[in-house]
């Protein structure tokens, strides 16, 4: 089981700090069985790291460009994020595929940039209200899933985050069994692409509005593997209780 908290664009130095230690000392404080990790903005890497010493919680960046480095002003490359102390990156996110129009296929490349550097990835689907009405989700997840993972994909470097574009920091949740039906519509997609045991293997987290009272239903589906929380991402209390209320 993960849990990984996506900051987004938030936090000055203090509250990035205060709460990278916050959750420092909470995820500390009983004996875990999930994987943390903690994706906040660039500018509060190097810091967040330090905050995070001695804890068992992973570092992840929220985006990379597909270079390793050259003529990209105002990017960053997969290399920085590692040579920073991130293990993760979050990639094609809907608000970036939405505000900088990153295609399923520039997703891919940044994923294999990423991996090639080091790092692990959090590849996010989702299919907005309009596809959903169409009922064309499991054919947008599918094939997000195909074109933006590269061939060979293991699911030791990749985890995928089922996020619906219009559950994202709206409070509303599809039912738990949409929730399910769309992650095992992914892990068969999955199973094509990249073999039945790799696919068995890989997380898929759900994404969109967790809070610490939806937490233990939607985790606790057959094929949902972990939770990427946005906004209660952002206090200590309410990301280690989504943590606790799943069983972590
Ligand atoms: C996200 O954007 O990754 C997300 C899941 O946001 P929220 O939890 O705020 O809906």
């Amino acid at each position: 089981m993960m849990i990984a908290g996506n900051w987004k664009m938030n936090g000055l130095t203090a509250d990035g700090v205060n709460l990278a230690k916050e959750i420092t000392v909470a995820v500390k404080a009983k004996k875990r069985n999930c994987e943390f990790v903690v994706c906040p903005p660039f500018t509060l890497l190097s810091l967040v790291k330090k905050a995070l010493r001695g804890g068992k919680i992973a570092l992840g960046a929220q985006d990379c460009h597909a270079a390793e480095k050259g003529a990209h002003t105002g990017d960053i490359s997969p290399v920085m994020l590692k040579d920073l102390g991130c293990s993760y990156v979050i990639l094609g996110h809907s608000e970036r595929r939405a505000d900088h129009h990153e295609t399923s296929a520039y997703v891919c490349q940044k994923v294999l940039a990423a991996h090639q550097a080091g790092l692990k990835t959090i590849v996010c689907i989702g299919e907005t209200l309009e596809q959903r009405e169409a009922g064309k989700t499991i054919d947008v997840c599918s094939r997000q899933v195909k074109e933006s993972l590269p061939d060979g994909a293991k699911a030791a470097d990749v985890v995928i985050a089922y996020e619906p574009v219009w559950a994202i920091g709206t409070g509303k949740t599809p039912t738990p069994q949409e929730v399910e039906d769309v992650h095992a519509a992914v892990r068969h997609v999955l199973a094509k692409k990249i073999g039945k045991v790799e696919a068995g293997k890989m997380r898929i987290l759900y994404g969109g509005s967790v809070k610490p009272s939806n937490a233990a239903e939607m985790l606790s589906l057959p094929d949902v593997d972990g939770a990427l929380i946005g906004g209660a991402s952002l206090k200590s209390a309410d990301f280690i209780a989504i943590a606790d209320n799943a069983g972590c």
